[in-house]
């Protein structure tokens, strides 16, 4: 053995982007991406994405300089995914609902060298881009190179700096060289997490863990040859959980949408034939609301998998009666998208449906790109046992949690224990393997010294009729410490209740399912709950309401 090189002699190293010539080989002339009436198939995609890395290249733009960019799911963004890395460089997406001082922090943390701005984003951009070239006292190279992404469907015309996306694609070269990829472990892409807990930072993600992430996902989530896959989860979002390049290795179709209304995502459904979608949780009610009456059901199944998020039992029962397959998955930015998923087992498929959904609300098991993913007492790193109710910490190892955060030594040294990628999320083990998340570590109320998991509470308060959509927060208490502070948004359509729950009802409703310590001290009903980008309840504004409030 020792004989033998340590690598063959045509080692090539694993990355997802090499997905997109093969999809040239392939699939050339099928369909790559539907955007209104411009379609694609997957030899143009390929040229296109040629044309833009050379162009790239022209501009100066090579090895690990980044490349952000602030668009929604049109056809541009899908191809950056490609192009920005086959020219050697990083790939920065920024969510598209961030105010311009989060957009100017990440423009220049990661000391973007380019800057594409859909059309629909000038305003966004310029404003943090002002921000960006006040702080830098008018040193212009620490200003981004701006492009716009103009509408390919029907250009508007909007401009900002210099250059076009259309143009620079069109004035490529398509035979130009690339520069080889040589380290596997070379970044790929960028993303900062969403800041529910912590300020946000700047996760990279390599060749390697991207690679294993996609393929692990298509093979978990049972995705076969040329699906045709709705972008409802923003690509902004761990690259669309790594689907971008996902559907280049299944030679998929992409259909792209700017907005995801419910009467776009069911036209698409229609016209397309959509088999497969992501998203979090927060669209089902979207789904829900789009689904024309109560008997509603799509012609074909559509599958799901969603994540980002708690999916409430109730209206994951909700959704799959429409005809929307659903799969759970649970994971981080840090963990290149999903890190658990609630692999299915056929014989649950007997099982009445609230039961059924009742097991989908788990997380799940270690996706197939971790070695391993486990619960485990963050002090001294032993294991929970397999008991359903031993709380203990999330912890990760394997080949997709990241490369690391960008120019942050004290977050790198502080996520990993013993070689575990702490989640910071609180979850049990069930005798079946099966992880459940019971909390973010920063969500756990204590209460007279009792753990308690709002989630758990968020469950109950979900199966209330009266009650649409629901939070858990700490509320100081004189007494306890800490007591439940329960947000809940009345549901309209409701016929009994229609938009009236009062909070008597609803303590009284969590008497009776829940223990008595869990029970909230207080119910605040509101018109919504305050969400972030994803989708996600800001726990912390909601945090610092039940503060103000007094405990009885
Ligand atoms: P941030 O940590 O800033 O919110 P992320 O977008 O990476 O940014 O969010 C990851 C977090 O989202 C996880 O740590 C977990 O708390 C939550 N999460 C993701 N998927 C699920 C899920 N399926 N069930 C419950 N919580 C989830």
């Amino acid at each position: 053995m020792d004989q033998l090189p340590k690598r063959p002699a045509n080692y090539v190293p694993l990355s997802p982007v090499g997905f997109l010539p093969r999809a040239n080989a392939v699939y050339g002339d099928r369909t790559s991406v539907i955007y209104g009436r411009v379609r694609f198939t997957w030899s143009q995609t390929y040229e296109r994405c040629r044309r833009l890395a050379s162009a790239l290249l022209r501009l100066g733009i090579g090895k690990n300089d980044v490349v952000s960019v602030l668009a929604p799911n049109v056809p541009a963004m899908y191809e950056m995914h490609f192009a920005v890395p086959m020219a050697g460089a990083v790939l920065n997406t920024i969510n598209t609902r961030l105010d311009a001082n989060a957009v100017a922090t990440i423009l220049r943390h990661s000391e973007a060298k380019l800057f594409f701005v859909d059309y629909d984003y000038v305003r966004l951009a310029s404003d943090a881009l002002k921000l960006v070239a006040h702080e830098s006292g008018g040193a212009p190279h620490h200003v981004p190179l701006v492009a716009v992404i103009d509408d390919v469907d029907t250009p508007t015309g909007t401009r900002l700096g210099e250059l076009e996306y259309e143009a620079l694609v069109s004035n490529g070269d398509p035979n130009a060289e690339l520069p080889t990829l040589t380290d596997e472990w070379d970044a790929l892409t960028l993303n900062y997490t969403s800041g529910t807990t912590s300020a946000p930072k700047g996760v990279v993600y390599s060749h390697r863990g991207a690679y294993l992430s996609t393929t692990s996902l298509l093979l978990q989530w049972g995705v076969g040859n040329e699906p045709v896959y709705l972008w409802t989860l923003p690509m902004f979002h761990c690259n669309g959980w790594t689907f971008t390049w996902g559907m280049a290795a299944r030679g998929g179709v992409n259909v792209c949408i700017r907005n995801a209304h419910p009467a776009s995502i069911y036209s698409a459904i229609t016209q397309h034939g959509v088999t497969h979608m992501c998203c979090a949780p927060v669209l089902f009610s979207i789904l829900l609301e789009g689904a024309d009456g109560d008997d509603a059901k799509l012609e074909a199944p559509v599958h799901v998998l969603t994540g980002g998020a708690p999916p409430p039992a109730a209206l994951l029962e909700q959704v799959e009666r429409v005809g929307f397959k659903v799969t759970h998955a649970y994971g981080l930015t840090e963990a290149t998208g999903p890190a658990l998923a609630c692999e299915w087992r056929d014989r649950w498929d007997r099982l009445p449906l609230h039961e059924r959904a009742r097991l989908k609300a788990r997380q799940g098991v270690s996706v197939l790109s971790l070695a391993h993913a486990d619960v485990k007492n963050a002090d001294t790193m032993a294991s929970v046992p397999r008991d359903g109710t031993s709380v203990g910490e999330i912890v990760l190892r394997g080949s997709s949690v990241m490369k690391g955060y960008l120019k942050n030594p004290e977050a790198n040294e502080a996520a990993f224990r013993g070689g575990w990628f702490l989640t910071g999320d609180v979850g049990v083990v069930h005798p079946d393997g099966y992880i459940e998340i019971k909390d973010r570590s920063k969500d756990v109320i204590i209460s007279g010294g009792e753990n308690i998991c709002s989630k758990e509470v968020e469950e109950v308060l979900f199966r209330h009729p009266g009650v649409a959509d629901a939070a858990v927060v700490a509320m100081p208490h004189p007494r306890w410490g800490e007591t439940p502070c329960a947000f809940v948004v009345p549901s309209r359509d409701n016929k009994q209740h229609a938009g009236v729950v009062r909070e008597e009802d609803v303590i009284e409703f969590c008497r009776k399912h829940m223990a008595r310590f869990m029970v909230p001290k207080k119910v605040v009903v509101v018109d919504a709950l305050p969400r972030n980008a994803l989708g996600k309840v800001e726990k912390v504004k909601l945090r610092a309401e039940a503060r103000k409030m007094i405990s009885v």
